[in-house]
């Protein structure tokens, strides 16, 4: 075949919609019964909306941008994200103003241009929701509610929430510093990128796919001193912080989500601070997240916006279904529906078969016809393959007396009738 999908880029098939239009509309009714709105933004942005954001040194905006400059010269990027795109709406139309704490929802293709493998593409699709302007710790507890919530509802059952602090912006400063006097004496043996990030931003080093640098960082938090009361962590948590993340997590046993906070990572975007958590499932081998989140209390600022909190998760759809248990195979549909109008070849009646079919398709009757002048043995054949309830026989005859040969196909009785008595047998 001469044309194919691009690499790490697929298409949906009737077969597979079933599924994603299920798991669609039921991520868009939870994330509205926690009282969310649907927000839908281009696919194409500026592309500083993610350098800013996302950050210039972090493998999103280094590697994996599809970015590329218009004939106006406008440097553009098919969004990687959504929380970014997100905000930037939030302040594009006056949110803060109007409304100040939002909560919104998103659902669409992201892109990134990684190495595809199962559970990793090029074009994959995310949900997710945001709620800007509150620093109060119940909204983390809010959104990992709503994403452990939504990821349950979909057939994920098995899945771990892992969640940590990252600490607010002083805490990373002092954890960075702790964490580099700690990995000082290994950095050659870190791997390229870990080298690179260990000036750039040290803490990626913890979110690195190589064994041996997750090792050595993991002994290095694991060397530095523990904060009482808390889980093994790499920032070094202020009072505050240490309050907020006691909060989301007694919020999260009061609203009976589990949560394991034993392990020690960072998420590898710029802008968190605070909360941040993974959802992980055993059905997905090395891609293993399916869904990922946190707080972010400095993006609004940053994009130009007044000093708010926010914090929000996305989930991928394609992850998702891998990880979901399968579900009860769609049952073919055995009940027959619909007409089918057939012609009976060399009748020269196109145009009012055609009306018939319009007439049927207006009043809600599924409705197929032939175009192609085959035989009425053909014609049947396709109706019985398509499931049609009536086979509308639509000859010269029929026309000149204003009326249609029903049969039914199930019954296997046929009738002729007056058009209208006919429109009426098929309605109910
Ligand atoms: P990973 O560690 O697997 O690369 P990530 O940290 O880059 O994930 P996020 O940016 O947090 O992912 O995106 C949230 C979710 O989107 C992920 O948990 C995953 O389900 C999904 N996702 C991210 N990248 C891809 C991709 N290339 N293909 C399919 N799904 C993806
Ligand atoms: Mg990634």
């Amino acid at each position: 075949m001469p044309f194919q999908t691009l690499r790490g880029t697929t298409d949906l098939l009737a077969h597979d919609l079933t599924s994603w239009r299920r798991l669609e509309s039921s991520a868009l009714q939870i994330a509205q019964r926690y009282g969310y709105q649907e927000l839908r933004t281009p696919v194409m942005e500026d592309a500083a909306l993610f350098l800013r954001s996302v950050g210039e040194t972090t493998d999103i905006v280094q590697k994996e941008m599809f970015r590329f400059t218009d004939r106006g010269g406008h440097d553009i990027v098919l969004r990687p994200e959504g929380t970014a795109p997100v905000v930037r709406a939030y302040l594009q139309h006056h949110l803060h103003k109007t409304e100040g704490f939002a909560k919104l929802f998103y659902l669409g293709p992201m892109f990134r241009a990684e190495r595809p493998q199962a559970g990793r593409l090029r074009q994959f699709h995310q949900f997710g929701a945001e709620a800007i302007g509150s620093v109060s710790p119940w909204v983390d507890v809010e959104i990992i509610t709503l994403c452990v919530h939504t990821l349950l509802e979909s057939g994920v059952a098995d899945a771990t929430v892992w969640l940590a602090s990252m600490g607010c912006r002083d805490d990373q400063a002092r954890g960075a510093q702790h964490l580099k006097d700690r990995l000082a004496p290994h950095r050659a043996t870190l791997c390229e990128d870990c080298q690179n990030r260990f000036d750039r931003n040290i803490f990626r080093v913890l979110d690195c796919k190589q064994p041996g640098c997750h090792a050595l960082a993991q002994d290095a938090v694991n060397s530095l001193e523990r904060q009482p009361g808390l889980p093994p962590t790499p920032f070094a948590l202020c009072e505050a912080c240490v309050a907020h993340f006691d909060t989301v997590r007694h919020g999260l046993n009061t609203a009976g989500i589990a949560f394991d906070d034993a392990h020690v990572f960072a998420r590898g975007l710029d802008y968190y601070t605070r909360t941040v958590f993974e959802v992980r499932s055993p059905r997905l081998g090395a891609q293993d997240a399916v869904a990922a989140g946190g707080r972010y209390d400095h993006l609004v600022e940053e994009f130009g916006g007044p000093s708010l909190g926010a914090c929000g998760f996305a989930a991928g759809i394609e992850r998702v279904l891998l990880a979901a248990r399968p579900v009860d195979p769609v049952p073919v549909a055995t009940a027959r529906a619909g007409v089918y109008v057939a012609i009976p070849p060399k009748s020269n009646v196109m145009s009012e078969a055609f009306r018939l079919a319009q007439r049927l398709r207006q009043q809600g009757t599924r409705t197929t016809m032939d175009y192609d002048g085959r035989s009425l043995k053909a014609q049947f054949r396709e109706a019985d393959q398509l499931h049609c309830q009536v086979v509308a026989i639509l000859g010269e005859q029929e026309v000149n007396a204003g009326s249609v040969t029903m049969k039914d196909l199930a019954g296997g009785e046929q009738r002729t009738l007056p058009l209208d008595d006919f429109m009426k047998a098929v309605a109910a």
